[in-house]
């Protein structure tokens, strides 16, 4: 008796166990390109999707090595989202092409790329040379440090694994809905503390934060950079510490995955300056576990507050 309950015990737990594979079975696959992505797609999926995302928060997307393994995810994805706006250029294309999965291909159905509904700023005019360094010609890529912008984005994504999942669809809309009031919410609060810090301009070292900037009324006097994706030059830094004392910059913020000491530099020449190296995406630093911790990060830099 005490054998056949036994039998009966592991039984129904095997059962269990492949009830739960087949739920798993019928999840979405997505494969999101950048941790930003990934995690808007968190926000409208929650765990009603499989998530795989190919660049870490600590590596810089312009730049991710096209591994292997990515090709395989992608080979059994039902939806790729990409933050598009030629951010994976280098390295999206030869992953889709590799995975010889027409459903994430971009005429396929299974494939949303989130620069197209993000209303990107700094589009180029007149033509485009090598000479204008890493110039991304559809406009600046780096929209996921809006956060009103995230709100509207969420959205789209909702839409998009609706059209794909249709028994969660009200979910990922209500979800959508909720994650967009609470970015609106917070903006607001964001933008009276960056008001009260009295900060109207500072210096990066990318232009991957412009949207922020342009979202909380701050601009960008300088970029370390002579020109987007070109290293700093010692004569262009030398440029960067004539503005800095001009315009009385009191902050440079460093993407922690580029080298601060340059940034340094500067502020040694400028009195009052200081330094401060920011994650820019999620998982780029302990703690960055969402977009709002992110830009919750970037405000109290700008306050000084680490
Ligand atoms: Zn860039």
């Amino acid at each position: 008796m005490l054998k056949a309950a036994k039998i009966f015990c592991g039984l129904s737990v095997f059962v269990a166990a492949l009830f739960q594979a087949s739920l798993a079975e019928a999840k979405l696959k997505v494969v999101a390109t950048t941790a930003d992505v990934g995690a808007l797609v968190r926000e409208v999926a929650a765990d009603d999707v499989t998530l795989d995302v190919i660049a870490k928060g600590t590596q810089d997307p312009h730049s991710i090595e096209p591994k292997p393994s990515f090709m395989v995810k992608l080979s059994k994805a039902d939806l790729l989202i990409s933050n598009g706006l030629s951010l994976e250029v280098g390295w999206l294309p030869s992953l889709v092409q590799g995975a010889r999965n027409p459903k994430v291909r971009a005429d396929g159905g299974g494939f949303l790329d989130l620069g197209e509904t993000a209303e990107p700023l700094e589009i180029p005019t007149g033509q485009i040379t090598r000479a204008m360094g890493d110039v991304h010609p559809e406009g600046n890529p780096h929209f996921t440090l809006d956060p009103i912008r995230n709100g509207k984005l969420a959205n789209a994504i909702a839409e998009k694994l609706g059209s794909l999942d249709s028994p969660n669809k009200a979910k990922y809309a209500e979800r959508a809905k909720a994650f967009q009031t609470r970015m609106e919410t917070m903006t607001k609060t964001w933008q009276e503390r960056i008001a009260k810090s009295g900060v109207k301009k500072l210096i990066t070292y990318h232009p991957s934060l412009n949207y922020f900037l342009k979202r909380f009324n701050l601009e960008a006097a300088a970029f370390l950079e002579p020109k987007p994706g070109i290293p700093p030059t010692a004569q262009h830094i030398l440029s960067v510490i004539e503005t800095a004392k001009r315009e009385k910059i009191s902050l440079v913020l460093v993407d922690n995955f580029f080298d601060s000491k340059i940034a340094d530099r500067v502020v040694k020449e400028v009195s009052g300056a200081r330094v401060q190296s920011v994650g820019i995406s999620v998982g780029s630093a302990p703690g960055l576990e969402k977009l709002e911790d992110v830009a919750e990060q970037l405000v109290r830099a700008i306050e000084g507050k680490k």
